[in-house]
């Protein structure tokens, strides 16, 4: 009778629930894991579910995306919580930071306030069964009435990002869409299960979204940083997916772990771990955890929030980038509502186990920042001191970077020196002035650990495999000169707030000869695109000159004449200055006091450059989509992307810029016949410029565009990954291999691999490619795509010896790389071939290459021989 009596109420209930909650069917009007859903979709559910759950339910609009899809947050939470939703991201704010919220105030918080849980699905849009997964949970937490839910809602407030990445997604769901049919077909190898070049996973420009946390160069990160620093969640969980064969992986994460995370981020990777692991024990189902992910680059959706107080992990599902149902090489079949149905379970389990463990969270949370701040006060980094002076503009943009994560910093009032200074490049320490207007980064704040993560020279390593790159820091990828000390800086100084504006621009004076600014800065750069997107006339010195009263400019300076440029070229010039931050001067005369005349041959007129980058398969998607970003987004600068069939029939005449980006190892060759090479050799003897990064490099070499050989291990080399592989070595390696055990061969696989380390280059500054720089630079080498010096061409940028300055590399690969080219200019005909050996817009983030970058797009047409002798 009794059990009676309960199935009926909970029959009933589920009537009530249906009656009132829509489910996922009731809207979109199929079950979901039938097929993929769609963005426009999505967003009817969530306003369904909106309208139909108020008591629980609140949605907010984040921003859009590149193509103009809408992102969301949506709040669930009890009708009381809700009531004071404003209340308890006070609170919540208060707890992050105890300098102004003492301990009994932070207690009462800590007893009273909802923890706050984000989970965010679907930031590489191809791992689609995150977003149904989150329509799944949206429904369960809008719907259900039992105990489970009713104690989240009480305990927590959930933020639910059902979609990170929509401009991904639907190009994934439109694949799948196009490409299915009424009935899925399960072989591995039938179309739905093998997208199209490029694939759904980054965003509209090709941008992997999963690296971008810290950086912020996309639009999407910078609404959800924006939205994520309003709650500053204890918790957040990113979802994905991975190869279809494998199971499920949750937290504990993988070493090496960044050492800036307090000892209690893996004790609560293991709460959760364990939590995980008894709902999938009881139904059965396989996952792993502890392997192969780990918790270090701080751009990811688990570290980034690790770093700010948040238990930040990562689930990923088998399944990415597949159809509904895929047999596996196991022969089972994988279903969209399996992986859905998993990805609900982790996140139910999640959102309870911290609803079981609220108080504690908190009290962690608030521990997060009371140490750091503490760390801060007493460890051996106390301030970290930038000087804007090399490159006001770059300056500017990290420091806004960091103060949109959270980071405080101020800008100087008044000159000051400061002692026991560290700089990334020199050992021992210095003392230095530093002018007004340079920034402090001081430690005793709450984003303690976030910033020295990002900033610090070298990240301590428990380990030397990595699941991405090795080192980073934002003041060398910037560019930008800065400083540590163990000091504490005392100056007059006025905090910098949202974002640092770097100075105005000025012109000296109008000018009847020409106009002149130096090329030391990307808005140079910015300006002088603009410039020549406007047909206006400018030329590039290419030696240093002083002029008749007594200025010096450097080599590389952009000289705009007056005469052969339009009446209006001094309004035009104004703009430019205010527009681009640029110190423009004026000069009435073309006879300087030293170097070259303003009318010298040396002082070449730069060329409207018309730029193809090619694209479409074999392409890499990242290298592509970081020069398609950077131009389009950043510079202005119009270019023609082309797919690589198009230029077999294209009429490269109409060009004098090709830009081939990385193939990600694809290999040009598989694409472009011998007919097509030649035609590209004819268009460089005819003036052309051409550029490889990288794979474009090694495809440059290996057809012969460039006469600069490929380095290949020497015999008794150990290391193994190489591009072309001779004979000798193919045999060599075999022999090694043979008495090899797998854990002695798994381990060399790892140690030769180069994941993304900062190596110091030596630039020739005398040569154009070089303008703009000192000839001391910092890149980023990703690949062992290595170079042998160029015997025919300029050898522009060259590894120097014991080149690696932070991250990982083995001795065997350092040697090797020592004294290979970094930057190779050959001229060929009438027209110049360059080569980077590695990708100098990588991420986007290496502000400080972008110029190296644009002098090969910007400067070199119009520069027919580098050398004064030629002429
Ligand atoms: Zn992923």
């Amino acid at each position: 009778m009794k059990f009676l009596y309960a199935l009926i109420i909970s029959v009933s209930l589920v009537q009530a629930q249906v009656d009132s909650i829509p489910s996922p069917k009731q809207i979109l009007g199929y079950e979901l894991g039938d097929r993929y859903t769609r963005h426009s979709s999505l967003e009817r559910y969530l306003f369904a579910l909106k309208d139909a759950a108020r008591e629980r339910m609140r949605l907010t609009s984040y921003g859009e995306t590149y193509e103009g899809r809408a992102l969301y947050t949506a709040f669930f939470s009890s009708p009381e919580n809700l009531g004071r939703l404003d209340e308890i991201r006070q609170n919540i704010q208060k707890l992050s930071d105890p300098r102004s919220t003492p301990s009994p105030e932070a207690e009462a918080i800590i007893k009273n306030t909802p923890a706050i849980v984000w989970l965010s699905y679907g930031v590489h849009g191809n791992e689609a069964s995150s977003m149904e997964a989150a329509m799944n949970v949206m429904y369960q937490l809008a719907s259900r009435k039992d105990e489970e839910i009713t104690s989240i809602l009480k305990n927590l407030v959930v933020v639910i990002d059902p979609l990170l990445n929509p401009d991904g997604h639907e190009r994934f769901v439109q694949y799948e869409a196009t490409h299915s049919g009424k009935k899925p077909v399960t072989d591995k190898s039938a179309m739905e299960h093998n997208e199209d070049w490029p694939s759904g996973r980054t965003n509209h420009y090709y941008i992997d979204l999963n690296r971008d946390w810290a950086w912020l160069t996309q639009r999407e990160t910078q609404g959800r940083i924006a939205a994520y620093r309003a709650w500053k969640p204890q918790v957040h969980v990113d979802y994905h997916e991975m190869g279809y064969n494998s199971s499920y992986f949750f937290f504990p994460a993988f070493k090496p772990i960044n050492k800036n995370f307090p000892r209690n981020t893996m004790e609560w990777g293991d709460i959760f771990g364990k939590a995980n692991a008894a709902a999938f024990d009881r139904r059965g189902w396989s996952y792993w955890s502890g392997e192969l992910f780990d918790l270090f680059y701080p751009g990811y959706g688990d570290s980034w929030p690790s770093l700010n107080g948040a238990i930040g992990m990562t689930y990923e599902q088998a399944g990415g980038g597949v159809g509904v149902r895929v047999k596996r090489s196991d022969e089972n079949i994988l279903s969209l509502r399996d992986r859905l149905e998993h990805h609900t379970v982790t996140s139910i389990t999640t959102l309870r186990a911290t609803a079981e463990h609220r108080e504690r969270r908190l009290r962690d949370f608030q521990q997060f920042f009371a140490e750091a701040i503490q760390e801060g006060k007493s460890g051996p980094v106390r301030s970290f001191i930038i000087d804007a002076g090399r490159d006001p503009s770059r300056a500017a943009k990290m420091i806004s970077n960091l103060c949109a994560q959270g980071v405080e910093v101020s800008k100087t009032s008044k000159d000051f020196s400061a002692s026991d200074l560290h700089t990334y490049f020199t050992k021992g320490s210095l003392t230095k002035k530093f002018g007004a207007g340079s920034y402090i980064i001081s430690l005793d704040q709450p984003s303690k650990r976030l910033i020295l993560s990002l900033m610090e020279q070298e990240p301590a390593l428990s380990d030397t495999f990595f699941y991405d790159i090795s080192t980073w820091s934002l003041p060398v990828a910037y560019g930008v000169d800065a400083y540590w000390t163990s000091h504490e800086i005392s100056v007059a100084s006025v905090p910098v707030r949202d974002r640092a504006e770097p100075p105005g621009g000025s012109v000296d004076q109008d000018a009847t000869y020409a106009y002149l600014f130096r090329w030391d800065s990307n808005d140079a750069a910015r300006g002088l695109v603009w410039l020549l997107q406007q047909d206006l006339r400018a030329n590039v010195a290419m030696k240093e000159f002083t002029t008749s009263g007594g200025r010096q400019f450097p080599r590389g300076t952009i000289i705009v004449p007056v005469t052969g440029n339009p009446p209006g070229i001094h309004e035009r010039i104004k703009e430019l200055a205010r527009q681009f931050h640029l110190t423009i001067f004026g000069t009435n005369s073309g006879y300087t006091e030293r170097g070259i005349n303003l009318g010298s041959d040396r002082a070449v007129r730069i060329r409207q450059p018309k730029i193809i980058v090619v694209t479409g398969p074999p392409v890499g998607t990242e290298s592509f989509g970081a020069v398609w970003s950077m131009f389009d987004q950043q510079y202005g600068l119009d270019f023609v992307p082309m797919k690589l069939d198009q230029l077999r029939g294209a009429d490269l005449h109409d060009y004098n810029v090709m830009i081939f980006p990385d193939d990600a190892g694809a290999g040009y060759r598989s694409v472009l016949d011998s007919t097509a090479v030649e035609k590209i050799k004819t268009w460089i003897a005819g003036g052309g410029t051409f550029t490889g990064i990288e794979g474009g490099a090694a495809f440059a070499s290996t057809a012969r565009i460039a006469s600069v050989k490929i380095k290949e291990k020497k015999k008794s080399d150990e290391s193994k990954k190489d591009t072309l592989g001779g004979k000798e070595k193919k045999l060599s390696d075999e022999e090694l291999e043979k008495r090899m055990t797998v854990e002695e061969r798994e381990r060399k696989h790892r140690m030769q691999g180069i994941p993304g380390t900062m190596v110091r280059v030596k630039l020739d500054t005398s040569h154009p490619l070089g303008f703009g720089y000192d000839s001391a630079i910092t890149v980023f080498k990703t690949s062992n795509t290595m170079f042998e010096l160029s015997e025919r061409g300029y050898n522009v940028g060259i590894y120097t010896k014991s080149p690696r300055m932070s991250g990982y590399m083995s001795a065997e690969n350092e040697r090797m790389l020592e004294e290979t080219p970094y930057l190779i200019h050959e001229q060929r005909g009438a027209g110049s071939v360059i080569l980077f050996a590695d990708d100098p817009n990588f991420r986007l983030y290496w502000d400080g290459l972008n110029k190296l970058f644009l002098n090969s797009v910007l400067l070199m047409p119009g520069i027919k021989n580098v050398e004064m002798t030629a002429y």
